[in-house]
């Protein structure tokens, strides 16, 4: 590439991953790997295809986009698609040959309206106050699904930190999976475990399961501890194109209006926030030449600067490693995160998705 700044996905890391998912939750369960928002950035064919082989029954997206991308690369495995478009185009949805969700009555009329219908989840409200079909339509709605191919209920937990929060939660689910035995369908998929709620109660597992960011590593804290699973967007990388040197007393307008007190030397690497980084301090720190340098000034849109005084040698040319391992220095996926103040699965999922991807397997370029 010619401009010299990429992201390295780690499909080997990913598989397994999912194979520790898959080995938690054994063999009867089914695993719907959910690889929503292209998959978290980091390319939905791809890491379909990595999770498919590593064990996943199915896979779930939250955008008939990237069903479509899946169904355009051959990937003929079950894809659930969250509740993600207005009844209007129940008809493009069912199209794809995806298993649609229905989440009030009106998107089950326009499912149900079609001379062809889809196989339905059908998601259930249970006080995440979000989408979902709510108690006082759930009667309604089942004796409406009759004529559907309803195959699954599945719902969105919150809190899973409370287990009295999840329990009144699971109560309302069960109550709606009588309703639907009540109104003959039996057989149903119940699916309610998302990453957290899948590390946390496995006696949720029930048929099928649906985590998304613990295969991605896109969990923190003690929830990361519980899944151990390794880093997925494994590096952010750029390299140096030009170092400059401040002799003490010259102003570097950059880095603000004072004389330096030091002599200063600069390097700039053709990374900036335009590629999903952050502006202001702080920037945290980069590793050039197996050392963590500081990152210096304000980012700019598409470049970062280092503060490389500290170092002997610096070229231009040299790797600088903002995310990931460089010999023996490190820069945690944590770390970044707490420099730029941002929750994982909101800052990996930008940076795969802006920078150019470099897919590795096993280390080596896939
Ligand atoms: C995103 C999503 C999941 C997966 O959640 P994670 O926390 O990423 O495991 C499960 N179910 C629904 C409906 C979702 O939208």
């Amino acid at each position: 590439m010619s401009r010299p700044a990429w992201v390295e996905i780690d499909l080997a890391a990913l598989r397994r991953n999912t194979a520790r998912v898959r080995a938690r939750i054994g063999a009867g369960v089914r695993l719907f790997a959910v690889v929503k928002s292209g998959g978290f950035g980091c390319g939905v064919v791809e890491v379909s295809r990595a999770v498919l082989a590593a064990g996943a029954d199915a896979l779930a997206v939250g955008n008939p986009e990237d069903a479509r991308a899946l169904r355009a690369a051959g990937i003929d495995a079950p894809v659930l698609l969250y509740a993600a478009t207005p009844p209007e185009a129940a008809g493009e949805v069912a199209a794809l040959d995806i298993i649609a969700t229905v989440h009030d009555l009106e998107s089950l009329a326009a499912y149900a309206a079609l001379p062809a219908p889809p196989e339905i989840f059908m998601k259930i409200e249970v006080g995440l106050g979000r989408l979902g079909v709510e108690a006082a339509h759930w009667a309604e709605a089942f004796e409406a699904a009759r004529g559907l191919r309803l195959t699954g209920l599945y719902t969105h937990l919150n809190r899973p930190e409370d287990s009295e929060a999840i329990a009144r939660q699971m109560a309302a689910f069960d109550s709606a999976c009588a309703a639907a035995r009540a109104a003959g369908h039996g057989d149903l998929v119940r699916m309610v475990a998302s990453s957290h709620v899948l590390l946390a109660y496995p006696e949720l597992n029930f048929e099928a399961v649906n985590p998304g960011r613990c295969l991605f590593d896109l969990v923190e804290g003690e929830w990361a501890e519980r899944a151990g699973a390794e880093p997925v967007v494994a590096a952010v990388k750029s390299r140096i194109i030009q170092v400059k040197r401040f002799p003490a007393g010259a102003v570097a307008g950059f880095l603000g209006p004072e004389p330096l007190a030091r002599e200063t030397r600069l390097a700039v690497a053709p990374i900036g926030f335009g590629d999903g980084l952050n502006h202001r301090a702080p920037l945290g720190e980069a590793i050039v030449r197996g050392r963590r340098v500081p990152l210096a000034g304000r980012r700019g849109i598409e470049h970062s600067v280092l503060d490389v005084t500290a170092l002997e040698d610096v070229a231009r040319g040299d790797e600088v490693v903002l995310l990931g391992r460089q010999g023996e220095a490190v820069v945690t996926a944590a770390e970044l995160g707490g420099w730029l103040g941002l929750p994982l699965m909101e800052l990996l999922p930008r940076l795969a998705r802006t920078l150019p991807r470099v897919y590795l397997d096993e280390g080596d370029p896939a």
